[in-house]
């Protein structure tokens, strides 16, 4: 039966009247008169409601109750005893929840746990961040016209394992899967199995592996990955999550030949299992058992990746309001960025609270991403890639003098070319031989060799966006958008994201989008005491 308390409705008489002005006033100061005043009736009870009979079955706990603790368990980063603690004796989160009633100041952890897969099985957690979050915009009279994008990554809780333990972890993960659910099957085990791979005892364990034995003794867990794979094919723990596990990993990290009965009569029936090279592997292979979505980034590591886009102010002049965070997303560390522009441009501008004027850095800013943000209305400001040259210190089409039709009129030294031609798809220049052979910058010019170069129509656009971009005007637009750094800073660290104590993708999300919001709380309340 479905619980859902009037919390609109003023009380006659104050339940909060006990308490002396002093305290009375930190706590309409604080974070919890934030959230009772602008979000508790603004929580997503219908959506969750609908798991729930109105008139038949147990009482439910008041949604809103729930709903909102479970938000502010993400505010605090509480494990789910100190949420219930909180619930129950903690005069900050009962006013935030408007707790007036003794039944309605306890819940247990198992109900917490129930409600929480609930929210996660129904994305209700995004629909929160969205829903509170332009509530919080529209209260405070933020402006949303300014933004800035960046992206993030964050760990799982899960230790870094090298292929040798991945392989080891996900037999072991399997076997236990095995006994627990199908111990009928684990007769047909080898028993050194179950001795090297759990365990993890005697002659041939993998577990005291030094780094160069690992690189011998992968071909050996492979092998074993393989038979086991083969053993329980057609039976029913091939239907078991671990089993699904052992199967990815040996077709992401193993190659199979089957031996060629010609050419060895003897080995029809085993054939060679070949691990394969790391540079042979795509990024999203499974590197954990224990989290299965995580994936690897050569520049960032292993974890997710998450978007965020916040509000910033534009105008000096006018009077400051929090950055609010208005977009938030986790996805595969193999994600390019710039895939990432056209769901948060989509997302907020569905909410009405899209940007006019987007900051981001450079992995955002190609030509098609440019393109689509214009197509929207947007105007992305990023800055083009810094060359391959200019990294290593060479000379680039930017150090040349070029008319408005894109011919080279000067080199870096001054000196006119000889001849300059256009063809449909590149622009030739040519140099005098006998002054580019003598020539200081010879060797770094674009012209070495044989004192002539070409270059596309595409890459003079580019180099008159990079000039653009050293003009006092761009830096001037562009500097705000290193304020995301301080962002990100606080969603790791005063969110605590960078210490996560789940695995998994749906979990991550959860707690990046429900804490991003708690980051908005807090930000909110900040600007309430500056103010008030
Ligand atoms: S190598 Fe030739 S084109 Fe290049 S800077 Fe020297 S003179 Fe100019």
């Amino acid at each position: 039966m479905l619980i859902n308390r009037d919390h609109d409705t003023g009380s006659l008489f104050d339940p909060w009247r006990y308490l002396g002005d002093k305290r009375r006033l930190l706590l309409e100061k604080s974070w919890a008169a934030v959230f009772r005043e602008y979000l508790l009736s603004e929580l997503p009870l219908a959506e969750i409601g609908s798991h729930f009979s109105d008139d038949f079955g147990r009482p439910t706990k008041d949604l809103s109750m729930v709903l909102g603790a479970l938000i502010l368990q993400q505010l605090h980063d509480y494990t789910d005893k100190e949420t219930v603690e909180a619930v129950a004796l903690n005069i900050q989160w009962q006013y935030a929840l408007d707790i007036q009633r003794e039944q309605d100041a306890y819940l247990c952890e198992r109900t917490l746990r129930n409600y929480r897969r609930l929210v996660i099985e129904r994305e209700l957690d995004q629909v929160m961040f969205r829903t509170l979050t332009d509530k919080l915009i529209t209260s405070i009279g933020v402006d949303t016209s300014h933004q800035r994008l960046d992206s993030t990554a964050i760990r799982s809780a899960m230790r870094h394992l090298t292929r040798l333990g991945t392989f080891v972890e996900t037999v072991s993960k399997f076997l236990r899967e095995l006994r627990r659910k199908h111990p009928d099957l684990v007769r047909l085990l080898d028993p050194d199995d179950w001795r090297r791979y759990v365990d993890r005892t005697g002659e041939g364990c993998f577990a005291p592996a030094t780094p160069s034995q690992s690189k011998r003794r992968l071909p050996a867990a492979a092998r074993d990955l393989y038979r086991l794979v083969e053993q329980f094919r057609s039976t029913p723990a091939a239907g078991l999550e671990s089993y699904q596990l052992l199967a990815r990993v040996l077709e992401e990290q193993c190659e199979i030949v089957e031996n060629d009965p010609d050419d060895d009569p003897l080995s029809r029936s085993a054939p060679t299992v070949i691990v394969k090279a790391p540079q042979d592997m795509a990024c999203d292979n499974v590197v954990n058992p224990a989290d299965p979505d995580t994936s690897y980034n050569a520049h960032r590591g292993l974890g997710y990746l998450v978007q965020i886009m916040e509000s910033f102010s534009g105008d000096d002049t006018l009077e400051p309001k929090p950055d609010l965070i208005t977009h938030v997303a986790v996805g595969k560390m193999n994600t390019h960025d710039r895939k990432a522009l056209v769901p948060a441009l989509s997302d907020t501008q569905e909410r009405n609270v899209g940007p006019l004027l987007l900051l981001a850095d450079s992995h955002y800013g190609s030509n098609e991403c440019v393109k689509e943000a214009a197509a929207r209305g947007v105007e992305l400001l990023a800055p083009i890639m810094t060359t391959t040259r200019t990294k290593q210190g060479k000379l680039t089409l930017e150090d040349f003098e070029l008319n408005a039709s894109g011919h080279v009129l000067r080199c870096p030294q001054g000196h006119e070319p000889v001849a300059t031609r256009a063809t449909s798809a590149y622009l030739h220049v040519r140099f005098d031989e006998s002054i580019c052979t003598a020539c200081t910058m010879g060797e770094r010019c674009l012209a070495s060799g044989n004192a002539r170069f070409r270059y596309r129509r595409a890459r003079v656009r580019n180099r008159t966006k990079r000039l653009a971009q050293q003009e006092p005007h761009f830096r001037d637009r562009y500097r705000m958008r290193s304020g995301i750094e301080a962002t990100m800073s606080r969603f790791k660290h005063q969110m605590n994201m960078a210490r996560l104590r789940v695995r998994g993708m749906e979990a991550v999300r959860y707690r990046a989008v429900l804490r991003a919001l708690g980051l908005n709380i807090f930000r909110v309340t900040a600007y309430r005491q500056a103010t008030c």
